[in-house]
């Protein structure tokens, strides 16, 4: 199939749900896309922030490959080998104590949601099964996750949603007091919002919906699908701000391309919630997918990832400066280590900058509130920053 001819074939026999870029992306290496005319691309999206080792690592696909001729399915009734593995390196990445995997993101949500309220229908005094969820927030498109998803026209033509959500305003903890009730079981907080806008929550903010969830013994919940995994410089976000959730959601990057998420609990909820009989799903957790996460947690540390991610960051937000001083239509810009946003002016779509700089060369995001995204590979040196940073400077000064 030529290139149109693949567009076509799409478009012809896939449900039409995605406006998809007029791209064909045939290979990867490194940072770099290939389009199937050879052409190249510098990638500052990851496929949405889940190419944290960028394309094509070779020991990554070993370690994949090697699993794919041994075993790669026998479901939940049996033990095997990566599963031990992939659940003892990511508790131990990730501070919590157990595991669940899932096959996807919204799925680690929808397991942290069912977990919160068999917590709270554990305990006699208490039977409260509402959440408390964020504006702006981003949970994923099933049902119970899209309830818990601030943005009223994600939600808006599937009511009736989950019952009981109350939504309060994010770094905002009077709303967060005001929202909790004696039904309350749970809060979910993205500590860094990605899809709503790229803004990081206050560490103040997060200190007193903590302090606030111990003292009603309500279950806090930390979405770290987006920005877990590195992203912003600690293993998970919750490190760098001192605060632990109950429950902690990855996903994304944690298969290092291979679709595979988990939520994970402390002792404390994991001894008070399900049980056997609860909860499961046929695939989650997978001899490849799970050989996949043991391989990218191996490859972070032993790539030093967060600490590129540390030293990078202060020049990468130097370089944002410039973008907001040469542009007119950059206002401003925020983020957390290589989770950043570009805040747009209005008259400009920040999605059709995204469409400029992919015919430029570069792969980019945008998120809500008209903010260009940038979620690039962990892998990213200096050279590529000042490429992508030229390539927006030229887009943005180009576009009106
Ligand atoms: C992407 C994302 C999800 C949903 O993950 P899927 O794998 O698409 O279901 C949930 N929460 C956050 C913060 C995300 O970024």
């Amino acid at each position: 199939m030529n290139t149109q001819q693949i567009i076509d074939t799409t478009e012809d026999n896939c449900f039409h749900v995605y406006n998809r870029f007029d791209v064909v992306f045939d290979k990867g290496e490194g940072v770099t896309l290939y389009d199937t005319d050879g052409k190249e691309y510098l990638d500052f999206a990851s496929g949405i922030g889940v190419m944290a080792l960028g394309y094509n690592n070779k020991e990554f696909n070993d370690a994949i490959k090697t699993q794919v001729d041994k075993l790669y399915h026998t479901s939940n009734l049996y033990y095997h080998p990566s599963l031990a593995e992939a659940s003892k390196a990511l508790c131990n990445v990730s501070g919590m104590d157990k595991a669940f995997f899932t096959n996807s993101g919204a799925e680690a949500v929808e397991g942290a949601i069912k977990t919160a309220k068999k917590y709270a229908f554990n305990k006699s005094s208490h039977n409260g099964y509402g959440i408390v969820a964020m504006e702006n927030s981003f949970h994923g498109r099933t049902v119970g996750a899209l309830s818990v998803t601030g943005t009223e026209s994600y939600r808006n033509p599937f009511y009736p949603l989950m019952d009981k959500v109350e939504f309060a305003k994010f770094n905002d903890f009077e709303t967060v007091e005001n929202a909790v009730s004696s039904d309350t079981c749970a809060i979910i907080i993205e500590p860094v919002q990605g899809e709503g806008g790229v803004t990081p929550a206050d560490k103040d903010f997060l200190v007193k919906v903590r302090e606030l969830s111990d003292k009603l013994d309500i279950l806090l919940i930390f979405d770290e699908i987006q920005c877990g995994m590195g992203r912003t410089g600690n293993a998970y976000a919750y490190m760098g701000y001192g605060v632990k959730p109950d429950i902690l959601l990855t996903a994304k990057a944690l298969g290092g391309g291979l679709p595979i998420g988990a939520f994970l609990v402390t002792d404390k909820v994991a001894k008070n919630s399900l049980t056997p009989g609860d909860h499961g799903t046929t695939y989650g957790g997978n001899p490849l997918c799970c050989a996949a996460v043991k391989a990218s947690i191996d490859l972070m540390a032993k790539n030093k990832l967060t600490d590129n991610v540390n030293s990078l960051t202060p020049y990468l937000e130097e370089k944002l400066d410039e973008v907001v001083n040469k542009c007119d239509i950059a206002l401003s810009h925020r983020g957390k280590g290589f989770m950043q946003g570009i805040v747009i002016d209005n008259k400009v779509k920040a999605g059709d900058i995204v469409k400029k700089c992919l015919a430029e060369g570069l792969v980019v995001l945008s998120a809500g509130g008209n903010v260009l995204r940038l979620l690039p590979p962990l892998v990213i040196n200096k050279d590529d920053i000042d490429k992508a940073i030229d390539i927006i400077i030229s887009v943005c000064n180009n576009c009106n």
